[in-house]
């Protein structure tokens, strides 16, 4: 099924509504707008009927792939599905029609909703203050890397250096170069863990703080994580953990108890928002009792029977979002926690190691697992083996849409050769795991017989292989100038 952009579908002078004539005295534009503000030439949109739109819109909605139409197996980035319930309450008017310019006494409702989701996110991490403000996972490591430095700062010292392990997500360097520090690489060690000999050859009096995933990219738990974060407080620097892959720890470990002193959560990964192409997100960040008077400002304060803005903390870093962040993606983080309770949260973990186990179980003996431990959500496989037949990971990835599955994450982490990161999340059934197993073998298998078919890969979607970046750097949305008329009406 082939689309043609709408320009295309467009036809001079058909309308989807026509309003009645206006009631109202009209005037010239030239006596409402000056010269210099007013377009010289007609704004080139395409003229449809209301089924043309609609036809068009849904058509390419369905020429996409998404959580409720496809396993969508992208590691590190918890696409599981999420309760449509979620949706319905944040949507729900007296969310939707609340102006944050309203006066706290009319906001009584909302505000308590936040100040319990801080909370609650503290009982689940085992933090002690929450700011809800970020709206992604790389905007709270922003705020995470800000608190880092005003916390060095107040103990009138500079420090420059943030320690990452290699096996770091790619914000982590870019958000500890954007927040002006100078980033130092741990390499991993043999068993895809931080490697404590590493680490103590690397620390030094000009480190602020170890930026670790945990679980780390490769979908393992770091063992070490009690004995690594005392080794960074006797220096007194700190342990930030990029809490993005906190789907696998639900329920069953909290980093506040394992001396991490900052953290960010992505919500819309974990607790439950539709999210890609680049939003909506929120990504909370959770201190250390310490580190609380850093926070960005405001907060949620709760005084006796009622809740208000606090706008005054003198060490704050100031604020990092207009007034209190993506409060749709708040409230639906909201919804997911009390409807699942504790114990709902602790099976969502454990399916997600289970699901990932389970299928890393079904496909080692298909392709090589990176690092062969139990993993945690999610894990790597090696694809290396298919040079001998010419092929990559990517054709593999684009043979997989074929069989109706989006493809995982490929490429990444960079440590690891042809790689393909699967993390099937909670929601999968076992029998989605298992067809998606299946095709993997099957291609596999195609890969021995028919190399072409793969590396020809995709044959049953719209369109072949995309130049990507060009598609991002040079888009071409085409429509036909000359159709258009050149000259202003009024
Ligand atoms: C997704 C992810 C991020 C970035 O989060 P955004 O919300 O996309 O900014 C950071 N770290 C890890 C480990 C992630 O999986």
């Amino acid at each position: 099924m082939t689309e043609p952009l709408i320009f295309e579908r467009s036809v001079s002078g058909r309308r989807g509504y026509r309003l009645s004539p206006s009631d109202v005295p009209t005037c010239s534009i030239t006596q409402l707008l000056p010269q210099d503000q007013r377009r010289t030439e007609v704004l080139p949109l395409p003229e449809l009927s209301e089924l043309d739109v609609v036809r068009h819109f849904t058509r390419i909605s369905q020429l996409n792939f998404s959580v409720d139409t496809h396993c969508y197996p992208l590691g590190s980035c918890t696409m599981k599905y999420n309760p449509k319930l979620n949706d319905r309450v944040a949507a729900m008017p007296a969310f939707a029609w609340l102006h944050p310019f309203q006066p706290a006494d009319q906001l009584q409702g909302i505000l308590r909703l936040l100040y319990e989701l801080e909370q609650l996110l503290c009982a689940i991490t085992g933090m002690s203050a929450f700011t809800l403000q970020p709206a992604a996972g790389a905007q709270g490591e922003l705020t995470g890397l800000k608190i880092i430095a005003a916390y060095h700062r107040r103990k009138r010292r500079r420090r420059s250096i943030i320690l990452i392990p290699d096996s770091a997500h790619g914000t982590n360097p870019a958000s500890a170069a954007l927040a002006g520090f100078q980033v130092v690489q741990l390499k991993s060690g043999m068993d895809g863990l931080i490697d404590t000999q590493e680490l103590r050859a690397r620390l030094n009096s000009n480190v602020a703080a170890l930026m670790l995933t945990n679980p780390n990219t490769l979908g393992l738990f770091e063992r070490q994580i009690k004995s690594i974060c005392a080794l960074m407080h006797e220096r007194d620097a700190l342990v930030y953990m990029d809490g993005a892959n906190m789907n696998a720890l639900l329920g069953i470990a909290r980093p506040g108890e394992l001396g991490v002193d900052l953290l960010q959560l992505n919500l819309h990964k974990t607790f439950s928002t539709p999210h890609g192409g680049g939003g909506p997100g929120a990504g909370p960040v959770g201190v250390t009792r310490s580190l609380e008077r850093f926070l960005p400002l405001p907060r949620v304060r709760r005084v006796g029977k009622r809740w208000v803005w606090t706008e005054h903390s003198e060490a704050s870093i100031g604020r990092v979002h207009g007034f209190y962040g993506n409060i749709g993606v708040l409230i639906r983080a909201y919804i997911y926690i009390r409807t699942l309770g504790r114990e709902g949260l602790s099976r969502a973990g454990c399916h997600a190691v289970v699901n990932a186990n389970y299928l890393k179980k079904k496909l080692q003996d298909i392709f090589p697992v990176a690092f062969p431990q139990a993993c945690m959500h999610e894990f790597v496989l090696s694809l290396k083996s298919l040079k001998a037949q010419g092929l990559t990971a990517w054709d593999v990835a684009k043979r997989l849409l074929d069989y109706g599955f989006y493809a995982p994450t490929v490429y990444f982490p960079l440590i690891v050769d042809e790689a393909l990161m699967i993390e099937p999340t909670e929601t999968e059934s076992k029998e989605t795991l298992d067809e998606l197993a299946e095709a993997l073998r099957k291609i596999a298998c195609e890969a021995k017989e028919d190399p072409q078919l793969v590396s020809r890969a995709p044959h049953r979607m719209a369109v072949g292989r995309l130049d990507e970046v060009k598609a991002a750097r040079e888009p071409d949305l085409r429509w036909n100038p000359a159709s258009v008329p050149t000259a202003v009406a009024h």
